[in-house]
């Protein structure tokens, strides 16, 4: 009898604590995939099927339950491999909850030493403490691996020197979905982790490696921001190509940042892209930083 009042609890309370949090927006890409969207933190990539539960991303740590109770809307399993796309708070946060729940999470090299030591982003004054043992990455890889699961061949592959030193994008090639991490800020200026080794060279080198895995029919699911076509990321990496340009020319005639910003090399685009965290000037502070070294 105890049994079974515990049981009944369990059933009452589960499902209604998943549709309590309406601040968490899943969208279904295919049949298999789905985005979840959360407030403050990264996108995140659901593959459910037979094989069960991969997630790219976990978000922030204080929202790993409601994370968690709303993937189990999708599918009422527990989270069995989580790829990281990089070390950041807002994609890794979940790593401790998830990995305490026997998740196996797999990143590349350079996610699994960042997560592993204290970090600081100065940018953010945001400390990283170092990641406990039960959320760090168990497989680590340099170049690039492949899942076989949910009838899918899902190929990781590292974008060096992107958004930061450890980036990776995951291309599901019978969906045709690809998976970018926050070397896609869709209608955003990106943040660089310039401190952590991106770059605005590595980031467009990584948009160039995307396109080339795209097609006309192809979802890609950004860091931060909705959903895009291959269309919407030729236009998004001109863009951020055109203002490099303006940036590198400026420099070479000898302008001092100050100067390159009074220029204002983002003015035609602010309309369509500056809608994120990082405000035009920075994002040319950062360039001109980065290009003037
Ligand atoms: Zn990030």
């Amino acid at each position: 009898m105890k049994y079974l009042s515990v049981l009944i609890l369990i059933f009452l309370t589960l499902p209604s604590s998943a549709q309590a949090e309406d601040d968490v927006e899943i969208t279904q890409i295919k049949d298999n995939l789905h985005m979840l969207v959360s407030p403050m933190g990264g996108n995140v990539a659901i593959s459910s099927g037979e094989d069960g539960i991969f997630i790219i991303d976990d978000q922030l740590t204080e929202r790993s339950k409601i994370i968690d109770n709303a993937i189990k809307t999708i599918r009422n399993k527990d989270v069995k491999f989580i790829l990281n796309t990089h070390y950041h708070f807002d994609h890794t946060g979940g790593n401790e909850y998830f990995g305490n729940k026997d998740a196996v999470i797999v990143a590349h090299d350079n996610v699994r030493n960042r997560l592993s030591t204290k970090q600081f982003i100065t940018y953010f004054k945001r400390e990283m403490p170092p990641m406990p043992k039960a959320g760090l990455p168990v497989v680590t890889f340099t170049n690039d691996m492949t899942f076989h699961f949910n009838n899918d061949d899902i190929r990781v592959i590292h974008l060096p020197t992107a958004h930061t030193d450890g980036d990776s994008a995951a291309y599901f090639t019978k969906e045709n979905v690809i998976v970018a991490g926050d070397t896609i800020f869709n209608n955003m200026y990106p943040f660089i982790d310039d401190e952590h080794g991106g770059s605005i060279k590595g980031i467009l080198a990584a948009h160039d490696v995307l396109l080339n895995l795209a097609n006309d029919q192809t979802v890609i699911v950004p860091g931060h921001g909705a959903l895009m076509s291959k269309s919407d990321l030729v236009a998004y990496r001109q863009i951020l190509q055109s203002i490099t340009d303006n940036i590198e020319s400026a420099i070479k005639e000898g302008k001092t940042l100050e100067q390159i910003i009074a220029m204002q090399p983002t003015k035609e685009f602010d309309k369509i892209v500056d809608k994120g965290i990082i405000p035009s000037k920075d994002f040319v502070t950062l360039i001109y930083k980065e290009l003037s070294r």
